[in-house]
C-alpha cells in the first residue's frame, strides 16, 4: 500500500503505486490537454508530483517538450541564475565489503589495487586539491566497517577541514558514504559536514536485491530508509540520486520523486539536492552489459524534468558525463558540477600507474579546473566555489524558505562573484583571470539591491587587496 507519510521503504516507495503511475503516463502521454495543464502547474513554480512528472516523461509530443525545456531553462534561470557551483570528489578508501555489480570496488575483485589514505596522504590531496582552487569536497569510500569505521571517516573529515594551505581552505566537506546509524548521522552532523549523499542505484527493490547480491548493502529497506535516518540525526541537507542505466530510467524517474515527496511529507523539507550518474565503464565492469542505458537525449529530458518538478532542489552533473553532454544539460537547470575529478584512492597528488589502478570509474571530462572556469564562463555561465549558506546556518527548510521567496539570489549571486574573485586571484591561468574579472564588473552592475551591490564591491575590492572569505 502506498503511503507518502510512511517509514516503510516498500510503502513510501511502493512498486504498485510507480507501476499505475507508469500505466497512468502511458495512457495520458497524448493528453494534450491534461499535459497543458501540467506544464501550466510547473511555470506557476509548483513543482509536479511524480505522477504529473511522469505524463510528461512519457509525452513524446515535440512541441510540448520544447516548452518543457524552455521552462526548466527560465526555473533554472529564477532560482539558481547563471551560477555553477564547483566540487571534487575525494576519495579515501576503496576498500568494500559489498558486491554490487556495477562498482568495480565489489568485494570478489581481487585485481584492483586496494588502498585507503592515511592522514598524511589526506594532507598531500587536499593540498593538491587546495592548489586547484577547489573549496567544496565530496567524500567518497567504500563501505566497510573495518578498513572504513565511521570513526576513520570522522577523523578525515577533521583532517580536510585542518589544513590550511597557502590561501586555500575546504570550506564545505559533503560525505557520500554507505547508509548508516542514525548515530552515526549525528556524529556526520556534529563533525560539520555539508550534504549528506546516497544514491539509491534502483528503486525497484527486486532488481536492486540482484544488484547488490552480498554484503550489507543487500538490504534494500536499510539503504532506502537511510535519508530518513540521516534526517533524524539531525543532517537536514541530503542529496539523492539514481545511477541511471540499472533499471528502466521512467520506473526510477517515478520513484526518485516519490523519494522526495516522501521526504518533504515527513520531514518537512525535501532533498537538497538529486544528482544523475550514468554507468560507466570500470575496471572489471562493461556498461553495455546493462540492459537499461539512456540515450543523451532522454538524459538532457530527465533533467529538465527533475528541474521543473523539484524546482528547489540542487541538481549535479559529475566528469561521468562529457563535455558536449554537459553543455547540453546545464542550461536545463544544472546547478552544481564536478571538476578535474580523479575517481582513484590517492590520485590528486599521484598519477597512478595503470596496474596499480584503484579507480572507480573512467571519468569522460578530463579537463583542468581551469579550463572547466573557462569554458563555463565562455557559455555564459558564472561558475562559484561558495559554501557560505550552510556556514551561515542556511540548511534544510531554512535553505529552502529563502530558495522559495527566491531572496537566495541576494546572497547567491554576490557570493558567488567573490569567490569567484579568490579563484582569479589564487589559481587562475592570464587568460581566465581576465575573462573572470571583466564578468566581475559586468555582474556586480546586475545587483539590484544598492547596498548588496556596494559591499560586495568593497569585498571584492578588499579580496584584490589581499584578504579572504567574505560572504553574504
Ligand atoms: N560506497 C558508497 C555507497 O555504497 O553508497 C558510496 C560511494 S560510491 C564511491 C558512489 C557512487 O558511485 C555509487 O553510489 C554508485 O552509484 C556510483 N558508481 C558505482 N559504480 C559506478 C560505475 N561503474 N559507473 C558510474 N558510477 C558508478
Amino acid at each position: 500500500m502506498y503511503d507518502i507519510n510512511s517509514r516503510k521503504a516498500e510503502e513510501f516507495i511502493s512498486h504498485e503505486e510507480i507501476l499505475d503511475t507508469l500505466a497512468y503516463a502511458d495512457a495520458n502521454k497524448d493528453n494534450i490537454e491534461l499535459i497543458d495543464a501540467i506544464i501550466e502547474k510547473a511555470r506557476q513554480r509548483k513543482g509536479l508530483t511524480h505522477r504529473e512528472a511522469s505524463v510528461l516523461l512519457a509525452c513524446q509530443n515535440e512541441e510540448k517538450m520544447e516548452e518543457v525545456y524552455n521552462l526548466a531553462k527560465e526555473i533554472k534561470h529564477d532560482y539558481y541564475g547563471d551560477r555553477i557551483v564547483l566540487f571534487a570528489p575525494l576519495y579515501l578508501s576503496n576498500y568494500c565489503v559489498n558486491g554490487c555489480v556495477y562498482c568495480p570496488y565489489h568485494a570478489k575483485n581481487k585485481h584492483i589495487s586496494r588502498k585507503k589514505l592515511t592522514q598524511e596522504d589526506i594532507v598531500r590531496e587536499v593540498t593538491a586539491l587546495q592548489d586547484m582552487g577547489h573549496k567544496r569536497l565530496a567524500i567518497e569510500a567504500g563501505e566497510d566497517p573495518v578498513n572504513n569505521p565511521i570513526e576513520y571517516i570522522l577523523e578525515c573529515i577533521d583532517t580536510i577541514y585542518s589544513i590550511k594551505h597557502k590561501n586555500g581552505a575546504i570550506r564545505r566537506v559533503n560525505v557520500n558514504i554507505a547508509a548508516t546509524t542514525v548515530e552515526n548521522y549525528r556524529k556526520l552532523k556534529e563533525a560539520g559536514i555539508g550534504t549528506y549523499i546516497l544514491f539509491q542505484e534502483t528503486y525497484h527493490k527486486e532488481s536492486y536485491e540482484q544488484l547488490h547480491p552480498t554484503g550489507p548493502k543487500h538490504n534494500y529497506a536499510y539503504h532506502t530508509e537511510a535519508m530518513d535516518r540521516a534526517m533524524e540525526g539531525g543532517i537536514d541537507d541530503v542529496g539523492l540520486g539514481v545511477l541511471f542505466g540499472l533499471e528502466m530510467y521512467r520506473y526510477e524517474f517515478a520513484g526518485l520523486l516519490m523519494h522526495a515527496e516522501h521526504l518533504e511529507a515527513v520531514h518537512g523539507v525535501g532533498p537538497h539536492t538529486i544528482s544523475v550518474p550514468r554507468i560507466k565503464h570500470a575496471d572489471d565492469i562493461d556498461p553495455t552489459a546493462f540492459d537499461n542505458g539512456i540515450s543523451d537525449e532522454i538524459f538532457a529530458k530527465l533533467c529538465a524534468l527533475i528541474r521543473i518538478s523539484v524546482p528547489y532542489t540542487g541538481m549535479i552533473i559529475s566528469t561521468r558525463e562529457s563535455q558536449e553532454v554537459r553543455e547540453k544539460v546545464l542550461p536545463l537547470g544544472v546547478s552544481q558540477i564536478s571538476g578535474a575529478s580523479r575517481t582513484s584512492v590517492g590520485g590528486y597528488a599521484e598519477k597512478e600507474a595503470k596496474e596499480d589502478s584503484s579507480e572507480q570509474f573512467d571519468v569522460s571530462d578530463n579537463r583542468t579546473l581551469d579550463e572547466v572556469v573557462n569554458w563555463l564562463m565562455k557559455m555564459g555561465h558564472i561558475p562559484s566555489f561558495c559554501t557560505a549558506c550552510y556556514r551561515e546556518g542556511r540548511t534544510g527548510d531554512r535553505f529552502m524558505a529563502l530558495c522559495k521567496s527566491m531572496q537566495i539570489l541576494n546572497c547567491c549571486h554576490p557570493n558567488a562573484l567573490m569567490t569567484l574573485k579568490e579563484y582569479l586571484e589564487d589559481y587562475a591561468s592570464e587568460e581566465t583571470k581576465e575573462l573572470g574579472n571583466a564578468l566581475i564588473e559586468r555582474e556586480l552592475e546586475n545587483i539590484t539591491n544598492p547596498k548588496v551591490k556596494q559591499t560586495a564591491r568593497e569585498y571584492i575590492h578588499n579580496i584584490a587587496g589581499g584578504k579572504r572569505d567574505f560572504r553574504f
